[in-house]
């Protein structure tokens, strides 16, 4: 059963930090936090929802900038014109989450900011690492989902595709709290376990994220995601990746390769990256990238069969951003 809650209805970003602590916790579109409230994972004392602050759901294109609020959901991201045109990857990666329902509800903050899915993070039945236990359950347990890269503490897979396209596109995000704003890289915004085990990001208690910043790209710059799943609707993905790439003089100039569901964190994939600078975009090289991308996994007792579908995930993936160089 769901312990009481106060809820309230902020009327700005600064009335809602007003209103957080230990105690209250910031509610978007709620696909993630009422489920955790339900699992018994999360007990606030408030919820602040963050629906009712005003302006907070634009996307604007300005000085260099992609800016994003963090209450846009994923359904709009998926059908902006700009995005799909010049931010592929990002709106496939909206487009390919959940369901069209949850899409419709779900905010492109909530998505980066939601906890794991783990089966025994989410059970009440396992007292984990992450939850403050000492063990991680995945370790000897049944971990087909779970992480194949950084996985010897605890094998949580990183949960947000936009997380896994906006790491690709080296975006940052702009946090706010009481003592004022921030801006945290995505590569520093998440946490990986041996820095601390119960947390996925860098946010304090209170912190709002206020805006997401993506870098214009290039003429030159093209983009792409895959997700595959056990199965195509319903599913969170066994492996993603997106990819931005910059071409010229026939070779990739610049190139970013990120994996979600195979690392606690947006995995960059700094191998393939490599090995794509400076060589044409074909068939060669995107199987050379796709190799080196699951070089140093570390296979847990049921997860190997992931390394080939990364493998693949990645090739097809830069062979799509490739097209359209
Ligand atoms: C069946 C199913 C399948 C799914 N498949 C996928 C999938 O394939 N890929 C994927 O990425 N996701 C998937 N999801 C997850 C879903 O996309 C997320 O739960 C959703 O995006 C969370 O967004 P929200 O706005 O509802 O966040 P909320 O549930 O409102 O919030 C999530 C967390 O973020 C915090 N928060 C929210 N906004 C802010 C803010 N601005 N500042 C600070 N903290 C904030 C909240 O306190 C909470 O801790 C799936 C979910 C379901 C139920």
């Amino acid at each position: 059963m769901i312990a009481r809650f106060e809820w309230t209805n902020a009327r700005s970003v600064e009335d809602a930090i007003g209103q957080l602590g230990d105690k209250a916790l910031p509610k978007a579109g709620g696909i993630d936090l009422m489920d955790r409230l339900k699992e018994g994972l999360d007990a606030p004392a408030r919820l602040v929802n963050l629906r009712t602050i005003p302006g907070l759901e634009s996307v604007l294109e300005e000085s260099g900038w992609l800016r994003i609020g963090p209450l846009v959901t994923l359904a709009a991201i998926a059908e902006h014109a700009a995005i799909r045109r010049s931010y592929t990857a990002l709106a496939e990666a909206a487009l390919e989450a959940a369901t069209p329902q949850i899409r419709n509800a779900a905010t492109v903050g909530g998505n980066l900011l939601q906890r794991p899915r783990c089966w025994y993070f989410r059970s009440d039945q396992f007292d984990c690492l992450r939850k403050g236990g000492d063990t991680c359950f995945a370790q000897e347990g049944e971990n087909e989902f779970h992480a194949i890269f950084d996985n010897s503490n605890c094998a949580i897979v990183h949960p947000s595709a936009a997380a896994c396209a906006l790491t690709a596109f080296r975006a940052k995000v702009v946090a706010q709290g009481k003592n004022g704003k921030r801006e945290i890289a995505l590569d520093d915004l998440f946490v990986r376990p041996e820095t601390d085990i119960t947390s996925e990001n860098v946010l304090t208690p209170g912190e709002l994220l206020t805006e997401i910043l993506v870098p214009a790209p290039s003429d030159v710059t093209r983009s792409a995601y895959t997700k595959v799943g056990q199965k195509q609707s319903f599913d969170w993905p066994i492996a993603e990746a997106a990819v931005v790439l910059e071409t010229g003089g026939g070779v990739v100039r610049k190139a970013s390769v990120v994996l979600g569901a195979a690392a606690p964190v947006p995995w960059r994939a700094t191998g393939a990256e490599k090995v794509l600078i400076g060589k044409p975009l074909n068939e060669v090289t995107a199987r050379a990238a796709a190799s080196a991308a699951v070089q140093g996994a570390t296979p847990l007792s049921r997860n190997a069969y992931k390394i080939p579908v990364f493998e693949a995930v990645v090739r097809r993936t830069i062979l799509a951003a490739g097209q359209g160089a």
